[in-house]
């Protein structure tokens, strides 16, 4: 090991002796020499005490940390890490089984990589970087997987366009770092989705409702279920496997409902308890009749950045409370915040705010949160991100 030194202002090397993963620029003292966006650097406190090596970035986030003893970041690195990560989902009865092969190998911080995300989708592992350190990294990080999971893997996309800071002006490098086929029919509980990684929101599907999903499913039987910000169905197919008479799922996007009508030919063909509608949110919400008993509600992040959390607040409140006035008595609500700004006490007291305005009687039946594939580091709390009340309206 041999990387540039950044030096630490007094007593802020605290956090790095409590393993948290990231040096915010405001710590840093000094650098020993220029070290360029996404170079690894060694990390020192006061007395020239060695902390940590990670990536160096311009930015709030200065270092994303690798790890905390002096070690040099080689292939066997990132062998051993990604083998951890892939054992762990073995454990979790995810990889390795008969009726699932679609997990999120790679969490970011939660499995010690701050900065890269890893989706498995059957043969496929699609692969984001949210830091620069980790876009370089991408040929040595691809090489790892293919040791790591051998004739399982066929296909390794890179997709990272939207999510590397545009600051480091760093081209476009989105494309396939082994094989080159363009979908695939991933396996979750035993349902069927295509997969369209590279025109697909996000990695292409949205891996961590898996458990609330198949929460759902328990609840569905006998009910008229509408699936709000559907995206590719996926909680639309629990529900119809769960019994629901009557299922509607509703995207704003009309590539994504197409996807959603793709899915019900694989798991349901021509099951006419289905119907699926591009249309925005409110629009649908204010129209619709009292029909419904079962409801999710999954919007997108409505905060992005901490400085717009009113907004999303009341953005929250508002959707939920057409929720509360329109379910069937005896109605269930599942409804989510996938806004990491947004904490789990503030969804609640915008759910509340909502309940409140609409006087009907509710009770939380669950709270839920990310799947065990979505690991939250302990020292890392702020990866904690999915927050779902499941509510039960009289
Ligand atoms: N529940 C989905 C994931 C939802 S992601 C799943 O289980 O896979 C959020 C979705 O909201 C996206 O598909 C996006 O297209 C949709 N969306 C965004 N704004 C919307 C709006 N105003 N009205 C309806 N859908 C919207």
């Amino acid at each position: 090991m041999n990387y540039t030194k950044v030096f630490l202002r007094p007593k802020k090397e605290e956090s790095l002796l409590r393993f948290h993963p990231w040096v915010f620029s405001g710590a840093i003292q000094s650098i020993e020499g220029k070290p360029e966006e996404g170079d690894l650097v060694e990390v020192y406190g006061s007395n020239n005490r060695f902390l940590a090596v990670g990536h160096y970035q311009i930015g709030s986030i200065a270092v994303r940390i690798l790890s905390f003893r002096p070690i040099t970041i080689d292939a066997s690195f990132w062998t051993e890490r990604i083998r951890t990560a892939y054992n762990l989902r073995q454990a979790l009865g995810l990889a390795g089984v008969e009726n699932n092969n679609t997990y999120r190998l790679i969490h970011g911080e939660g499995d010690n990589l701050p900065g890269l995300i890893i989706d498995i989708y059957a043969h496929t592992a699609v692969m984001q970087a949210h830091a620069v350190g980790m876009h370089h990294a991408r040929t040595e990080i691809a090489e790892a997987l293919k040791e790591v999971m051998g004739d399982a893997l066929h296909n390794i996309y890179y997709k990272s366009e939207a999510t590397l800071p545009f600051k480091a002006n760093l081209t476009n490098e989105d494309g396939y770092l082994l094989g080159g086929q363009e979908e695939d029919v991933a396996l979750e509980n035993g349902l069927k989705f295509y997969v369209d990684w590279q025109k697909g929101q996000k990695t292409g599907f949205f891996v961590d409702q898996r458990e609330n999903r198949s929460l759902l499913e328990h609840y569905a039987k006998g009910r008229s279920v509408l699936n709000m910000f559907c995206y590719t169905g996926g909680f639309s197919f629990y529900a119809m496997r769960g019994g629901a008479t009557v299922v509607h799922s509703v995207d704003s996007s009309a590539k994504a409902i197409s996807l959603t009508n793709k899915n019900v030919s694989l798991n349901f063909p021509d099951d006419p308890r289905h119907a699926a509608y591009a249309e925005d949110a409110f629009k649908y919400l204010d129209k619709m009749g009292d029909n419904y008993d079962l409801i999710i509600l999954d919007p997108p992040a409505f905060a992005k950045h901490k400085n717009v959390l009113r907004n999303a607040l009341q953005g929250y409140r508002k959707l939920n409370a057409i929720a509360f006035e329109k379910i069937k008595p005896g109605g269930i609500l599942f409804t989510f915040s996938c806004s990491q700004v947004v904490s789990k006490e503030n969804f609640r007291l915008a759910v509340f705010s909502a309940a409140a305005q609409s006087g009907r009687s509710v009770r939380i039946l669950h709270q839920l949160t990310q799947p065990a594939d979505h690991p939250v580091n302990i020292y890392h709390p702020e990866g904690e991100y999915l927050k779902g009340l499941v509510l039960y309206v009289e």
